[in-house]
C-alpha cells in the first residue's frame, strides 16, 4: 500500500488486504504453524515456523507501521510482552530512565524483574524535562521509556524534549502510546525510535483480545534483536486474535475520535460539579500538561480520564459502586464505560491518590454516562 493514502483509508481497508485467491474483501485467517520446503530446501515464500512469523500478524504488521509512520513493526502476545520486549532488546547492562506515573505493572516489573536481567531504572517525574535530564548518563543510559498520556494522572511529557535528551545522552525514546493511538499522536514524527502499543485497549477496541505491538522507526539493530527475542521466547500474538485485532483496527478512528469528544464533554461537566475535587484530564486548561498536549496530540486528548471525590476513598470507593451504566473493571479503550477505583488495583507503593476514580469512555451516549455518574456521586453523599 502506497503511504500517500489518509490513516483512516489504511485502516479501514486493513491495509488493502483482500484475499487473492477468492477476491474475499476480509483477508483470510492463516493458521498453519509449519510450512513446505521448496524442493531444493528453501522456504521461498518466507514462512517457515508460526513461532517467528504468520502471516495474519504480519497483516497486522503493516497497518500498525504504516499508521504510526515506522519502517517496521512486530506484534506480541500482550502489551506487557510488548514493552519487556523492548527493554530485553536493549544491550545489556542497560541504564534506562523511566516515569513515576506510568502504567504500574510495567513499573513493577521495571523494578522487581529487570535488575536480575541487568537493567537498572531510574524513575523520574516525565511532566519535568529537567527531571529527565538530570537522570539520563551519557553513554550508559540505552533507553529513556515515556508513557503520555500517562496512568493515571493523565501526565503528559513533551515527546520531541524527550527524544532530544535521549539522543544526546546516546539513548533511544520509546513511547507508550496505548492511550493517544495513532489517530491522536504519531511519537515517530516526534522524535521517538520505538513506539509501544497495549493493542488490547484501542487499537482491538472490543475488550475481547489481549494483545501488544511495538513500532520501531528504523528497521536498525534494536529491532532486529526484539524480533528475536519474539521469536526466541514465543512472544508472537495467535493468529484468531491477530485476525480479531486487524477488525477492530478497521474503525479505530471513529472509535477514538467519538470517545476523544466524549470524554472532553465529561471532563467539562464534572469539572462543574460540588462532589468532585478535581478532573484531571489533559484536555482540561487546568491541566499542568495542556499546552504540550495541544502541540503534540491532534484531534483530541483521547478517551481517558480521571476524577478526584470529595469525601475521599470512601466516597471514591461508594460511586465506583453506584454506577448502572459504567462498568467496575479494570482495562481502557474498549466500546463499553468503565470505571474503577485504581488505588485499589496498585496497591500502596502507588503514587495513585486514594480518592481518584479512573474513567474510560465507550461508545455509549455521552449524557446516559454523565447522568450515571451524577447519580452514583449524589448517592454516595459526594455532593
Ligand atoms: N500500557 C498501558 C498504558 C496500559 O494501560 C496497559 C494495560 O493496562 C499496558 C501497557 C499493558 O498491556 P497488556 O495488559 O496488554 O499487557
Amino acid at each position: 500500500m502506497t503511504r500517500n493514502l489518509a490513516p483512516e483509508t489504511v485502516a479501514a481497508q486493513a491495509g488493502g488486504a483482500a484475499d487473492t485467491e477468492t477476491g474475499g474483501i476480509v483477508p483470510p485467517l492463516h493458521v498453519a504453524t509449519t510450512f513446505v520446503r521448496d524442493p531444493d530446501n528453501q522456504y521461498r515464500k518466507g514462512y517457515s515456523y508460526g513461532r517467528p512469523d504468520n502471516a495474519t500478524v504480519r497483516q497486522v504488521e503493516g497497518v500498525l507501521t504504516e499508521l504510526e509512520g515506522g519502517a517496521a513493526g512486530i506484534v506480541l502476545a500482550s502489551g506487557m510482552t510488548a514493552a519487556t520486549t523492548a527493554f530485553l532488546a536493549l544491550e545489556r547492562p542497560a541504564h534506562v530512565v523511566a516515569p513515576a506515573v506510568m502504567y504500574w505493572g510495567l513499573r513493577k516489573w521495571l523494578q522487581e524483574d529487570a535488575p536480575s536481567l541487568g537493567i537498572e531504572a531510574t524513575f523520574v517525574d516525565a511532566g519535568d524535562a529537567a527531571a529527565i535530564r538530570a537522570a539520563v548518563r551519557p553513554g550508559k543510559t540505552r533507553m529513556v521509556w515515556i508513557e503520555t498520556p500517562a496512568n493515571p494522572l493523565w501526565t503528559i511529557t513533551d515527546v520531541e524534549e524527550a527524544a532530544r535528551i535521549a539522543h544526546a545522552a546516546g539513548a533511544i525514546l520509546a513511547v507508550d502510546s496505548t492511550v493517544p493511538t495513532p489517530v491522536l499522536m504519531n511519537p515517530i514524527a516526534l522524535g521517538a525510535d520505538v513506539v509501544m502499543h497495549s493493542a488490547t485497549k484501542y487499537l482491538n477496541g472490543h475488550s475481547d483480545v489481549v494483545a501488544g505491538a511495538l513500532v520501531f522507526k528504523e528497521k536498525g539493530a534494536h529491532f532486529e534483536r526484539a524480533a528475536r527475542v519474539r521469536g526466541m521466547l514465543g512472544g508472537i500474538l495467535g493468529p484468531f486474535e491477530a485476525a480479531l485485532l486487524l477488525r477492530g483496527l478497521r474503525t479505530l478512528h471513529v472509535r477514538v475520535r467519538h470517545q476523544s469528544a466524549a470524554a472532553m464533554a465529561i471532563a467539562q461537566h464534572f469539572a462543574r460539579q460540588p462532589g468532585i475535587e478535581a478532573v484531571l484530564y489533559p484536555g482540561l486548561a487546568s491541566h499542568p500538561g495542556h499546552a504540550v498536549a495541544v502541540r503534540q496530540m491532534r484531534g483530541g486528548f483521547g478517551g481517558m480520564l480521571s476524577v478526584r471525590v470529595k469525601g475521599g476513598e470512601r466516597a471514591a470507593i461508594a460511586t465506583a459502586a453506584g454506577v448502572r451504566i459504567w462498568k467496575r473493571a479494570t482495562s481502557l479503550g474498549g466500546i463499553e464505560s468503565l470505571i474503577e477505583h485504581r488505588a485499589s488495583v496498585e496497591g500502596p507503593t502507588s503514587p495513585c491518590p486514594l480518592d481518584l476514580l479512573r474513567l474510560s469512555v465507550g461508545l455509549e451516549a455521552t449524557d446516559d454516562l454523565i447522568g450515571d455518574l451524577e447519580q452514583a456521586l449524589a448517592a454516595a453523599g459526594a455532593d
